[in-house]
């Protein structure tokens, strides 16, 4: 999908003028492409809609001045503020408080991920300092007590579950209960699911409800399920009133589209997407930032939350970066260690996507690709003097008698030749330094970050 719409958009940039025509071709490319993933006909109808008024009604106040180029940027916004309203229900979803005991429940039909999601959950709040748990309340399944122990075994979380009550309101009950009583600060249950929205299925969610009274009920959604996606949402509202939407499987070539429209048919947000079978595959949902990854304008906000987690590690030293960054004054080391923190953060390609500027080979390459070329990164800055690392970036550019760069010095060879790699490499990681260091200076601090780096776009 992003594919796309950055294709459609990268179009409209290339089109000499904006006339209806090219606003027509575009918002047919971006309403084929989100079809195509499933997003609901009628939700699709009704953005082309909303966008041509929109850009209508920009143009007959005059907001173009004429030009073609603010045409763009109108047409852009537009398309762009239309898509976010699509995943953004404008409901604020529960945040769990610490000191207070936050019980969230996870329902959704078998298969769709709820029992991996739990885990991920209590992973994801256990690294944020609350004291996380999971009570397993399926019994339909055989084994799923065994699956809640295994996987909450392996990411060190505590669970309740039982091999011999049948009931699972009871289970569900004396579970939280305990927990309480431990005082744990999020509790999580897992629910069974059947292969079909069943009424015996929907009676014991509100019987669970009722027992464990959770503050935030959530609906685990599988992303490749497609239109089937909007049904079962409409269902479980009726009967568990959920307040969040979790979607998985967004890996894979999944038609998350359906899923989207859920958000609209329930005005639910989304929370997070899982985005893989392993512990730490699930990623943050807001708006904003998803719609503009998937346009390829990378997530600066989602990458500054990453960094943050990196962060609590060592406060100190990130608030000093924080600061020079707002003074403009990252240096090539500050900026490798911030490589390297991403490198720590896991498979690159996801984080990669969030980066704005960085080259296309890192973003859309293989894990192993980009890790590859993250590496040589920071071996080309090894072979810097540490003088070199800590300026920014001077010392490998000539200057003419104005002030402005000619060309670069014989450092950069050396350094290359020091590295193992080659001139044009060396030159790269270069600009790149540049450009994060200039974005970051024209902003100053990091919410204008990210305005700077969707302009550079
Ligand atoms: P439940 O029946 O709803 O509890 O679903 P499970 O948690 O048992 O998950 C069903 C299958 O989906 C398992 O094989 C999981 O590994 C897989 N799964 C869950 N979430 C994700 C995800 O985000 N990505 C991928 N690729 N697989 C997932
Ligand atoms: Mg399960």
């Amino acid at each position: 999908l992003g594919r796309k719409l950055n294709a459609a958009l990268s179009s409209l940039n290339r089109a000499p003028i904006v006339d209806e025509k090219v606003l027509d071709t575009l918002l047919k490319d971006v309403c084929a492409a989100l079809l195509e993933t499933d997003v609901n006909v009628k939700l699709v109808a009704q953005l082309r809609q909303k966008v041509k008024a929109k850009v209508k009604a920009s143009l007959e106040s005059g907001a173009d001045k004429g030009k073609d180029v603010n045409r763009k940027s109108i047409v852009q916004k537009a398309i762009f503020d239309e898509l976010v309203q699509l995943v953004d229900p404008g409901v604020e979803p529960y945040k769990p408080k610490k000191g207070q005991s936050n019980v969230i429940m996870a329902v959704g039909l078998q298969g769709n991920g709820k029992t991996t999601t739990c885990t991920k959950l209590a992973v994801y709040y256990q690294k944020r300092g609350f004291k996380s748990c999971i009570v397993c309340a399926d019994t339909f399944r055989a084994g799923a007590f065994d699956q809640t122990r295994q996987s909450a075994t392996k990411a060190k979380v505590a669970y309740f579950g039982s091999y011999t009550e049948t009931d699972p309101v009871a289970i569900a009950a004396q579970g939280v209960a305990k927990f309480k009583k431990e005082r744990f600060d999020v509790i999580i249950v897992d629910t069974s699911g059947r292969h079909k929205q069943e009424s015996e299925l929907f009676q014991e969610m509100v019987q669970i409800g009722e027992a464990v009274k959770p503050n935030m009920t959530i609906m685990i959604l599988d992303a490749s399920i497609g239109q089937a996606a909007e049904a079962q949402a409409r269902a479980f509202k009726e009967s568990s009133n959920f307040g969040a939407i979790i979607v998985t499987k967004m890996d894979g070539h999944a038609k998350g589209g359906g899923a989207i429209s859920a958000v609209a048919v329930t005005k639910t947000p989304i929370i997070f997407l899982g985005v893989g079978e392993h512990l730490h595959d699930l990623e943050k949902f807001s708006p904003q930032p998803f719609i503009s990854k998937l346009l390829g304008l990378g997530d600066v906000q989602g990458l500054m939350e990453h960094m943050q987690d990196i962060a609590t590690q060592n406060p100190d030293k990130q608030k000093e970066i924080a600061k020079k960054l707002e003074e403009g004054k990252l240096s090539i080391r500050d900026w490798r260690e911030q490589i390297q923190n991403v490198m720590s953060m896991g498979p690159i390609s996801k984080i990669a996507s969030m980066i704005p500027g960085l080259p296309q080979e890192i973003v859309q390459g293989s894990d192993e690709e980009g890790s590859m070329r993250m590496k040589r990164m920071i071996y080309i800055s090894d072979s810097m003097t540490a003088a070199e690392l800590d300026s920014d970036g001077s010392p490998f550019m000539e200057f003419g008698k104005d002030g402005k760069p000619i060309g670069l010095t014989s450092r950069v060879t050396r350094v290359a030749r020091g590295s193992g790699t080659s001139v044009r490499e060396v030159e790269e990681l270069l600009c790149q330094y540049r450009m994060m260091a200039n974005m970051a200076k024209q902003a100053g601090g990091k919410n204008g970050w990210l305005q700077a780096a969707q302009k550079m776009q």
